[in-house]
């Protein structure tokens, strides 16, 4: 079965599709259930964008909206993509338990007030420490924020990295990496897996396989699947590939959720 639950749309600032082009797509690619996941960044320390919010009343109508056009066709989640810090959590939260979502990705996209993308992040860091520093935060936010389903792409500090990608920096702090899937799963919560890492050099998603190994011995078995996507051409890119991934790593069964409870389905090849 295939699914895509990591998508943004025109709602956050750096989406591109609207919401009903997007579900068009996913019918057309043979995609069951798909849930949208727009940014609440709360206080992104870069002033030139804007995640704090977005609009919940308007995401919330426009995707009620879809479902009922594409009834009997795709089914369409209400999801959404928070981004962790340490002071942003209670108010996170507040969020989280004021509206009906679906599903909830907890994602680390600015560590110690820098956002990678700007590349600040990274100015006088070994790999080491660019990897080490980002897990390190990722464990402590998990340990002190529940209002999550899954966390998001693991490992994301590589995608905007200037330095040179070796497989092997997947691999830097097992050690960290094991604590993280612990709180996870003594927690219940789950990882996706995010095939936009197909788009990077790296050519495999976040997390590679040798994590989602890894997740899977420890005890987890709460998996999503999401591309990630932010304009059309990109919707849907790497799912089968994910979707074998999950497979590799021994998993018959991936995640999809409905008012944050988890249900699984059977995966088989060939779907
Ligand atoms: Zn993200
Ligand atoms: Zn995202």
């Amino acid at each position: 079965m295939l699914v895509d639950y990591h998508i943004h749309t025109n709602h956050s600032i750096d989406g591109e599709m609207t919401i009903d082009e997007a579900c068009i797509k996913a019918i057309n690619l043979g995609i069951k259930e798909i849930a949208f996941t727009d940014h609440i960044d709360l206080d992104w320390p870069d002033p030139e964008f804007d995640f704090d919010t977005i609009d919940l009343e308007k995401y919330f109508t426009d995707i009620e909206k879809n479902k009922t056009k594409y009834k009997g066709q795709l089914k369409i989640k209400a999801g959404i993509e928070i981004g962790l810090q340490p002071h942003v959590l209670n108010e996170t939260a507040k969020i989280i338990e004021d509206y009906p979502f679906d599903f909830v990705i907890g994602s680390v996209h600015i560590i110690q007030r820098m956002d990678p993308y700007r590349g600040k992040y990274y100015i006088g860091k070994t790999k080491e420490e660019i990897y080490r520093l980002y897990y390190e935060e990722t464990l402590r936010l998990i340990e002190d924020f529940s209002h999550f389903d899954v966390l998001g792409h693991i490992g994301y500090i590589k995608r905007y990295s200037p330095l040179p990608y070796n497989k092997e920096d997947e691999l830097l702090h097992l050690d960290l990496i094991d604590e993280i899937f612990k709180v996870l799963i003594k927690k219940g919560k789950g990882i996706e897996v995010n095939t936009s890492g197909y788009r990077h050099v790296s050519n495999c998603p976040m997390p590679p396989l040798e994590l989602i190994m890894r997740y899977r011995e420890l005890g987890g078995n709460i998996i999503t699947l999401g591309s990630d996507s932010h304009k059309l051409d990109d919707f849907g890119f790497g799912l089968k590939s994910g979707l074998e991934t999950i497979m590799q790593a021994g998993f018959d069964q991936i995640t999809t959720f409905t008012n944050r409870k988890p249900y699984f389905h059977r995966i088989r090849k060939k779907e």
